[in-house]
Formats: C-alpha cells, sequence, structure tokens
C-alpha cells in the first residue's frame, strides 16, 4: 500500500466519524457526547483493521476530532434547536481514543519499525539501505543491513553508471571480477579498486558495503548511515556484545577473511 493509500483511507475514516457523530445528535446532548466517543472509537479501530500506517500520530485525534466537529456543526445548522455548549465538548472526546494510544506510544518509546519491539532495551541501527531503524534481532551483523533488505536484496548505491564513474573513472573491461568471479561482459560493469586495482562488480561492490574485499579500501562519500567501515551507525550506544562481534570482523578483515 502506498502512503498516499494511507492517508487516503484516514479521510474515509474521518467521513465515516463525521456520520458517526452526526445521528446520534438527535437524541440531544447524550447523542452528542456519545457520538463524539464513537467517532474516536471509529477512528482507532479503522486505523488498526486497515493497518494504516500513519507516522505523524497527532494526525489520528485531529482526524477525529475534525469529524465529530463537522458532525455537530452540521447538526446545528440543520436543526432550530439549540445546542447545548457542553456538546462542543464532543470533539474533545472523539481525540481521547487515538490521543491516548498515541501518547501511551510515546511513553513506551521508540519501536523497531521491521517487528515493532519496543528498543528500550536493546541496540538499535539506522539501516543504510532502506532507513528504517531495526532492533538488533532484526539487525545483520555480518552484513550491515537489516534483515528486509537482506531478504529482499535492496542495493546500497545507485545503478546510476555517472555515479559510479566519478567513483571510479572508466568501466573494466575484459578480466573477472575478483569476487564472483563474473567476466566483464558489458552487461554488468566492473569497476578496480582504488587500492589495489582489483576489479569487482557492480553487484559485489555494493554487496560487500563498498569496501574492497582484497585491500580493505573503501569508497569514498558513502551514503550518510554507512560509517567508515561501512558499518551502519548504531542509533543507540554500542553494547559490548556488539563491540566484540565489530572487533572480531575487523580482525578477519586484517586476515582477508570475507564475510559470508
Ligand atoms: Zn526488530
Ligand atoms: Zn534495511
Ligand atoms: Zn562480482
Ligand atoms: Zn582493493
Amino acid at each position: 500500500m502506498t502512503r498516499m493509500r494511507h492517508y487516503v483511507l484516514l479521510a474515509a475514516l474521518g467521513i465515516l466519524a463525521a456520520i458517526a457523530q452526526l445521528v446520534p445528535t438527535r437524541w440531544g446532548l447524550v447523542g452528542d457526547l456519545a457520538g463524539g466517543l464513537l467517532a474516536g472509537v471509529l477512528v482507532l479501530i479503522g486505523t488498526r483493521v486497515l493497518a494504516l500506517e500513519i507516522e505523524k500520530t497527532y494526525l489520528l485525534p485531529t482526524v477525529a476530532a475534525v469529524a465529530s466537529l463537522s458532525g455537530v456543526t452540521f447538526a446545528m445548522t440543520g436543526s432550530d434547536v439549540a445546542t447545548p455548549h457542553l456538546a462542543w465538548t464532543a470533539p474533545l472526546l472523539a481525540a481521547l481514543p487515538t490521543g491516548i494510544t498515541a501518547l501511551a506510544d510515546g511513553v513506551r518509546g521508540r519501536r523497531c519499525q521491521l517487528c515493532r519491539t519496543p528498543l528500550r532495551r536493546l541496540l538499535s541501527f539506522s539501516c543504510p539501505r532502506c532507513h528504517l531503524v531495526a532492533c538488533e534481532n532484526c539487525w545483520q551483523f555480518e552484513r550491515d543491513r537489516c534483515c528486509l533488505c537482506e531478504a529482499n536484496q535492496i542495493p546500497l548505491f545507485p545503478l546510476d553508471i555517472s555515479w559510479w564513474q566519478q567513483r571510479f573513472g572508466a568501466q573494466v573491461r575484459g578480466g573477472r571480477c575478483t569476487l564472483c568471479l563474473r567476466a566483464a561482459d558489458g552487461r554488468v560493469a566492473q569497476w578496480a579498486c582504488v587500492g589495489c586495482g582489483h576489479a569487482q562488480c557492480r553487484p559485489c561492490w555494493d554487496e560487500n558495503n563498498g569496501q574492497c574485499s582484497r585491500c580493505g579500501w573503501i569508497l569514498p562519500h558513502l551514503p550518510d548511515e554507512a560509517s567508515a567501515h561501512g558499518v551502519a551507525m548504531p542509533a543507540s550506544p554500542p553494547s559490548s556484545k556488539f563491540l566484540a562481534q565489530e572487533d572480531s570482523r575487523r580482525n578477519a578483515d586484517k586476515r582477508g577473511v570475507r564475510h559470508a
């Protein structure tokens, strides 16, 4: 579902909520207030059932309140009976259900954007490929990417050939990729390492986060999150477990061992 569809569905929920507010207004003040609460609950349940991903959490109580306000206003303009002042608290009631859940989520803290586990006691990483924040269980330490990017083979670098030419100069013609041994046949571009001159194909450069498998040279000007060693920066302070894993990784690098 695209982001736009989430917002369109939220707007549709808002219209439903306005109707849920409008209909019970015929039963006076009790109807107004019950309608407000109903509108709020409808938006809350609707977003859960439709699995709407609305990043700006304040939008949900706002939509519920505006829907309720429209319902009450519409009922007021269409009726000769004076609306009691207390009826204007209905939008506040409508904002309560989603407002309280948003507040509770805020208090509970940030969550892993992949498995939704709270990050309070976990390490978290900003994935340089998809830019999501992943908890340590969703993070592939040896691969410097989240498990979603690993599963879907999301590239780190752009495919645009001029991006590569700016960093490597001319393509390598002839010979084979040092890693996968694929021949430079014109279909997959190969680029020579600036450090040692050995060529790697584009997928292998990407696979290794821009690092040469031979000499450890790293592509300059890596995307923001990819640090000097091609490692995504921890979004929370690194634990001793992480540091130990990093140490063994660097030692493996020095011995020329390639990560699986
Ligand atoms: Zn996770
Ligand atoms: Zn990722
Ligand atoms: Zn290769
Ligand atoms: Zn090299």
